[in-house]
Order: structure tokens, then C-alpha cells, then sequence
């Protein structure tokens, strides 16, 4: 991983670091990396006008450093996070949230998280709202968060050499400009509900909260968890998207329809290995009404 930063040092317990009495702070930089000779282990290098050539420490978990520099607003005007090749989804409750902050979130346009081992990205990943490049090749997802389609800003995509099987009918809403999903696994049948064995009152209105739910994303009302129960807090989060771009709450009742890949993207810059550009792909489809189930 490699991340650069300008930090003001305000802890000056280390005397090695000749940082001036009389000052408050002294102005530095800190990288941090990965031990060449063991990938395993890594560092912060520390740099000051005093201190050129830097001094190293050993980082018992690089997490626990970058979360702290998210969390403490370190970081608040980052804006690409290159964070490839860190093994990232080898835990596989992975907790995702110091991605997902309200400052990094505001602020994040273009995430590479390519080669990570990664089996399943968080259904919240659209609270980067203002993400534009998202790089997730060579990885090991089966299928993309159905919520993806909300970052409206989204514009180039990267998901080749993964397993996947379908794509969510919410990417159709999202005008990407570019689209590579080669070296997938989409010719292989992919599972769905037998939709026939629900209602439609199933299908469509559920509950009195989905249909309030529904009303609240609709209009984009505000929410959070000081305001609202946080199991109604995610579950506004966690909605999907019709094929027409309304909200969805139910998360059992999809079909799996093949739709062509050309309509994924408005430039029709579309990468895949697929035998022919007017090829199909299976798309995973929530409906929020009959009349869009019918198209
Ligand atoms: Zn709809």
C-alpha cells in the first residue's frame, strides 16, 4: 500500500526526532509502506526538514494507522485511494467502514482495489457518492453489490478476471462511459427465486415499511441513526434498484434476464470477451411495480 500525506507531528514524546521545544508542531511527512523483503510487514517512514532521512517504524496493523488518519480527518481531501495488491479480502468478515465515512465518502473518485482476494464488496460501497472509477479486477466476487447503480457519478469500471455470474440492473441507471468485464463466469447459468411462487403483494409492497421506506428514498428525505431505529437506518441503506431506478426493498424477489451489454454503457466503450458486441448478459433484476416487471 502506498499512501502519502502531509501530517503535523503534535506528539513529541520521541526525543530521536529533534523536534524543537519551542514549537508547537513541525511540519512532516509520513509514507507509509511495505517491507520489500517481507510483504508482511510494514512501516511509516517519518520525514521532517530536520530529519531528511527519515526515520522508520515498524506498523503492527496497517489498518488500525490508515483508519485512525480517516476517522481524525488526517485525510480529508483524499481523493484516490490506490489500494491494490493488500490481500484485503482475506478476512472474510471484512469491515469496510473506514471506507465508508462521511468524509472520504464526500471526497473519494477513483478506489483501485484490484488483486484483494475479495469475495464480496459492501452493500454500502454507494455511499461513495462521489466516485467516478472503480477498479476491481483480478479479485474473486461472484456478483457486484446490487446498490452499485446508486453512485451516480460512477463512470468507469474495472470488474475483469472475478467470477461473476450476473450484474445488477441498477448499473443500466448509471451512464458509465467505460465497462470491462472480461474473464468473467456469466455463461454459466446463474440461480434465481422462482418469482412465480410469490405474490405480488410479496413482490412489490411487503410491508407498511417498505411502502414508508420507499416514500423516504423517493424524495431523498434525510436520515440517520440519531433520528431513526438504526435496523431502519440500514435498511434504507441496504435498498435496491427496479430496472426503472426506483427503490426496491425486498432482497429476496429478483429474476435473473439476460439484457444487452450495450445498453450498460452510453459511449458503448464495453470490454469483454464475449464472442460477439451484440452478446447478452445475465442481469439481476428487482421490480418496484408490475409494469415494470412486464417490459
Ligand atoms: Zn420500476
Amino acid at each position: 500500500m502506498k499512501l502519502h500525506c502531509e501530517v503535523e507531528v503534535i506528539n513529541r514524546v520521541h526525543s530521536s526526532l529533534n523536534i524543537r521545544s519551542n514549537a508547537k508542531y513541525l511540519r512532516s511527512t509520513l509514507a507509509l509502506g511495505k517491507e520489500p523483503k517481507n510483504v508482511q510487514e510494514y512501516f511509516i517512514l517519518h520525514f521532517s526538514s530536520v530529519n531528511k532521512n527519515g526515520t522508520k517504524y515498524k506498523v503492527k496493523c496497517m489498518k488500525q494507522v490508515f483508519v485512525k488518519c480517516l476517522n481524525e480527518g488526517r485525510l480529508p481531501n483524499i481523493s484516490e485511494l490506490y489500494l491494490s495488491n493488500n490481500s484485503l479480502g482475506l478476512n472474510k468478515n471484512s469491515d469496510w467502514q473506514w471506507l465508508l465515512g462521511l468524509k472520504i465518502s464526500k471526497k473519494l473518485k477513483l478506489l483501485d482495489l484490484r488483486e484483494n482476494k475479495i469475495i464480496n464488496l459492501p452493500k454500502d460501497i454507494w455511499k461513495l457518492q462521489n466516485l467516478v472509477t472503480l477498479k476491481i479486477d483480478k479479485n474473486s466476487l461472484y456478483k457486484l453489490p446490487t446498490t452499485l447503480g446508486r453512485i451516480t457519478t460512477l463512470r468507469y469500471l474495472s470488474v475483469s478476471e472475478n467470477n461473476l455470474r450476473t450484474l445488477p440492473c441498477s448499473l443500466i441507471r448509471c451512464g458509465l462511459e467505460h465497462l470491462d468485464i472480461s474473464s468473467n463466469n456469466f455463461k454459466s447459468e446463474a440461480d434465481a427465486p422462482k418469482i412465480a411462487d410469490y405474490t405480488p403483494w410479496d413482490i412489490y409492497i411487503n410491508s407498511l415499511v417498505h411502502i414508508a421506506a420507499k416514500t423516504v428514498l423517493k424524495h431523498k428525505f434525510f436520515y440517520a441513526p440519531n433520528i431513526i431505529p438504526k435496523t431502519l437506518v440500514e435498511l434504507l441503506d441496504n435498498s435496491n434498484m427496479c430496472v426503472c431506478g426506483q427503490a426496491v426493498l425486498n432482497d429476496k424477489y429478483y429474476v435473473i434476464k439476460p439484457f444487452e451489454l450495450i445498453g450498460f454503457s452510453i459511449s458503448r466503450h464495453i470490454v469483454s470477451n464475449f464472442v460477439n458486441k451484440g452478446s447478452s448478459v445475465s442481469v439481476e433484476c428487482f421490480f418496484c411495480s408490475p409494469k415494470c416487471f412486464v417490459k
